[in-house]
C-alpha cells in the first residue's frame, strides 16, 4: 500500500534475494535463493541430506553469512548481523539444554540475559512451561527428563521471549515415531496459537506434509518447488519433486502428440499413455511420465489405451497391496490397492492391464535432476 511516498511493509515479512553460499569459494551449497516468508507462516524446507537446508537456516539465524545476496526482516538488512541481534528462537535436534540449570532456569535464560525483571520473568517461564505441559517439572534438571520432554523444554526456551522468527532444524529427529507424531501436532498447535513465523527443516516428507503451510523442496542448493502440501503432492513441478515426495512411477517416454493440456506419449514398452502437459513437454522429445501407484487401475483386458504387463512381485503391507508389474522391455510400474478392492491376479507371471485417468499423470522433464 502506498501512502504518499511511504511504502508500508507487511509486519514480520522476511525476504531472501539472490542468496548464495560457498564455504570454500568454489562449490556453492546454496545457489541464488529467492524466498519470501510471511508473518505467521509455517514454512518447511524439505530435501535430501546435503541439499543446503541447514545452511539456509544458519544464514537466517546469523551463524553463517551469505557469500552474496540479501536477507531482510521487515525491510531491514540482516545478512551481516550476528545472531543475538536478530530476535530469533531456535530449536535443534540436539536439545542443547544447560545441564546444570533446572528446567525453569533453562527456559528463563534468554529473558535473564535480556534483563527482564524477576516477577515478569517467572510469569513468562510459567506460561511457556504450561504451553508445553511441563509445569510440574520446573525444578528438575534436564537429565531427569525423557528425550521428548527435553525437546519440549527446548521449545519453551525458544518461544519464551516471543521471537519474531522461530527456526527449527530436525527438532524431532532423535525421537521415536509415536512421540514424533505427537510433537508434530503439538508444535503446529502452538505455532497457530501464538501466530509464530516458523522455518522448519526436515528430510522427512510426512512431517513436512502434515505440519506446513508451505513446503520448499530443496535439491542441490536450489528450491525445486514451493507450495502447499496438496499442490506439491498433486502437481510436482519436475522429476526430482515427483520422486522425492510420495511414491511415483517415473516412466521414460517419448512425446507423440500434444492435444491442448494432454500429452500422448510412448513408453519404452511401446504402450501409448496420456498425461497432463507441463511446460517441459515437446513433440518428439523425451519425457518422464509420473503416475502415483494409487492412481493406477486394473483394466479387464487388452483394451485400447491400456498398458500391458505381467505380475513380477506382490507385496502385502496390511492396509495395502502393491503389485509390481513388468512391461515389455523390462520397465516396472508399481500399483497400490486396498485389500478387498484389488481386481487383478496376484499370481506371479499373470498378464495384467493397467490404466489411469490422464489427469492423474504428469509429463515432466526427461532428465533426473542432479541428486
Ligand atoms: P542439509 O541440511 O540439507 O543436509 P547442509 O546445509 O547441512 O545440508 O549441507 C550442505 C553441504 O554443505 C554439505 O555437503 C556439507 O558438507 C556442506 N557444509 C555444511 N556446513 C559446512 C561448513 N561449515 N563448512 C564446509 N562445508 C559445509
Ligand atoms: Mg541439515
Amino acid at each position: 500500500m502506498m501512502l504518499g511516498t511511504v511504502v508500508l511493509q507487511p509486519q514480520g515479512h522476511i525476504c531472501l534475494r539472490g542468496v548464495s553460499k560457498s564455504y570454500d569459494g568454489d562449490t556453492y551449497i546454496v545457489r541464488d535463493l529467492d524466498l519470501d516468508i510471511e508473518k505467521g507462516e509455517f514454512l518447511t524446507l524439505l530435501g535430501p541430506s546435503g541439499s543446503g537446508k541447514t545452511t539456509t537456516l544458519m544464514m537466517l539465524a546469523g551463524f553463517e553469512f551469505p557469500t552474496s545476496g540479501s536477507i531482510d526482516f521487515d525491510g531491514e538488512a540482516m545478512q551481516d548481523r550476528p545472531p543475538e541481534k536478530r530476535d530469533i528462537g531456535m530449536v535443534f535436534q540436539s536439545y542443547a539444554l544447560f545441564p546444570h540449570m533446572s528446567v525453569a532456569e533453562n527456559v528463563g535464560y534468554s529473558l535473564r540475559v535480556r534483563g527482564v525483571a524477576k516477577a515478569e520473568l517467572d510469569r513468562r517461564v510459567r506460561d511457556a512451561l504450561a504451553m508445553v505441559q511441563l509445569e510440574q517439572f520446573a525444578n528438575r534438571k534436564p537429565s531427569a527428563l525423557s528425550g521428548g520432554q527435553q525437546q519440549r523444554v527446548a521449545l519453551a526456551r525458544a518461544l519464551v521471549f516471543e521471537p519474531r522468527l522461530v527456526l527449527m532444524d530436525e527438532p524431532l529427529g532423535a525421537l521415536d515415531k509415536k512421540l514424533r507424531e505427537d510433537l508434530q501436532l503439538e508444535i503446529r498447535h502452538i505455532a497457530d496459537k501464538l501466530d509464530l513465523t516458523v522455518v522448519y527443516v526436515t528430510h522427512d516428507q510426512s512431517e513436512a506434509l502434515t505440519m506446513s503451510d508451505r513446503i520448499a523442496i530443496f535439491n542441490d542448493g536450489k528450491i525445486q518447488q514451493i507450495g502447499n502440501a496438496r499442490d506439491i503432492y498433486a502437481a510436482p513441478a519436475n522429476r526430482f519433486v515427483a520422486s522425492f515426495v510420495g511414491d511415483n512411477n517415473c516412466l521414460c517416454a517419448t512425446v507423440e502428440a500434444i492435444d491442448g493440456d494432454i500429452v500422448r506419449a510412448r513408453l519404452t514398452s511401446g504402450d501409448i499413455v496420456s498425461a497432463i502437459r507441463t511446460d517441459h513437454a515437446r513433440e518428439g522429445a523425451a519425457a518422464t511420465i509420473a503416475i502415483r501407484p494409487e492412481s493406477i487401475r486394473f483394466a479387464g483386458g487388452d483394451l485400447p489405451g491400456v498398458v500391458k504387463g505381467h505380475v513380477a512381485d506382490v507385496v502385502y503391507y496390511g492396509d495395502q497391496i502393491r503389485i509390481h508389474v513388468e512391461l515389455s522391455g523390462g520397465a516396472r510400474i508399481v500399483t497400490k490397492s486396498a485389500p478387498g478392492t484389488l481386481h487383478a491376479s496376484t499370481e506371479i507371471g499373470a498378464p495384467v492391464f493397467l490404466t489411469w485417468d490422464a489427469l492423474q499423470a504428469r509429463a515432466l522433464d526427461a532428465r533426473q535432476a542432479k541428486q
